[in-house]
């Protein structure tokens, strides 16, 4: 039984630490959606990340680590343990020579402006993709013209045992959205820094223009969603089976798919997780008799879920 109070009070001795009780957590998960975290903390600096994850192992309480929730669905019933969120606050960008280091809590459209600002290019891709640095790294996040992989030289990250270590460039072990950090679970970036191009201001804002169009011509971003719903399944995409399966615009009660975008589940700001969860489902049953592929989720549910989740591969 995991002891609250306890834990408030041993946390709060931390320096530049916020700490809440029973926190909402919809208004800080893109989705819009999510019920109370127990205890939910935002750590001002990596020193303060540091310890309290240190503090947290040691005392063996549970915790989810959060970057900015874009890629999650979280219950309705909320999360159970402490939540650590590491964005907005814990995001240092510092940039000495070729690169540039960020730190996990950063915004991945904030590290992009300032390669650009300081005529570095490689991270333009970034710039319209609405999640952290580290959720980034762990995702393998990617858009149009690149990757984490291809610009990540090493990050800083915490281990099980609570010590600080650095992955080089190789030792991520990227895949399409994944990386070492997806399998091992209860290691945590805390920064990383990227290898980036002199590149002129100019080219690089033009990409990040060019970009930014193409998001806003495809993607339905007036709506609450967690990006791509579904991964790219072998051989297919995965916007394509569902639109082919007539799912393009489908509604379920305030939840449903993009009518703009079918790779999309999105929701009209007056659904649950708990409906947003069956369109999964709907979508990956309807998919599977049609056509005989599975679609396997992108984004994670995460915390206390008393619905049958929609089938999910190894990660
Ligand atoms: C409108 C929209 C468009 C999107 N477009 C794209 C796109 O073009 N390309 C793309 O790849 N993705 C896209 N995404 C998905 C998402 O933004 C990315 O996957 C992003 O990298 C997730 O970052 P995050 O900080 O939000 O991570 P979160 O959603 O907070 O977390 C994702 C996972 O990473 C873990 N995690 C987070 N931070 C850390 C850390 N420091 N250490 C260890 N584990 C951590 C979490 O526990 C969780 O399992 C889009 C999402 C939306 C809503």
């Amino acid at each position: 039984m995991f002891d609250k109070q306890g834990a408030l009070n041993k946390l709060n001795r931390i320096k530049d630490l916020n700490l809440a009780e029973d926190m909402p957590m919809a208004s800080f998960s893109n989705f819009k959606l999510g019920g109370p975290a127990d205890l939910y903390i935002r750590p001002q600096t990596e020193e303060a990340f540091v310890a309290a994850i240190r503090l947290i192992r040691k005392e063996n309480w549970p915790l989810t680590v959060l970057g900015r929730a874009t890629n999650v669905l979280i219950s309705d019933h909320g999360i159970r343990g402490i939540v650590c969120q590491l964005s907005p606050d814990m995001a240092r960008i510092e940039i000495l020579d070729n690169e540039l280091t960020a730190s996990a809590g950063a915004r991945l459209s904030d590290i992009a402006a300032k390669g650009a600002v300081a005529g570095l290019g490689g991270l333009a891709f970034s710039s319209g993709i609405p999640g952290s640095v580290g959720g980034g790294v762990v995702m393998n996040a990617g858009a149009y013209t690149g990757k984490m992989a291809d610009v990540v030289l090493r990050s800083q990250y915490l281990d099980a045992e609570g010590e600080v270590r650095i992955l080089e460039a190789a030792e991520h072990d990227f895949y399409y959205r994944g990386s070492f950090f997806n399998d091992n679970k209860d290691h945590f970036v805390i920064n990383t820094t990227f290898s980036l191009q002199p590149t002129p201001a100019k080219d690089i804002y033009d990409e990040m223009a060019d970009i930014a169009l193409r998001r806003y011509k495809s993607q339905p971003l007036n709506y609450p969603s967690g990006g791509s719903a579904f991964k790219r399944p072998p051989g297919h995409f995965a916007g394509k089976l569902i639109s082919d399966a007539g799912l393009k615009g489908f509604w379920h009660g305030h939840a449903g798919v993009s009518g703009k975008h079918a790779g999309f589940i999105i929701q009209d700001g007056k659904s649950s997780a708990s409906e947003v969860v069956e369109v999964f489902r709907i979508v990956q049953n309807k998919v599977y008799e049609m056509f005989d592929v599975m679609l396997y989720p992108e984004v994670k549910f995460i915390g206390d879920w008393q619905e049958e989740l929609p089938q999910r591969d190894s990660d």
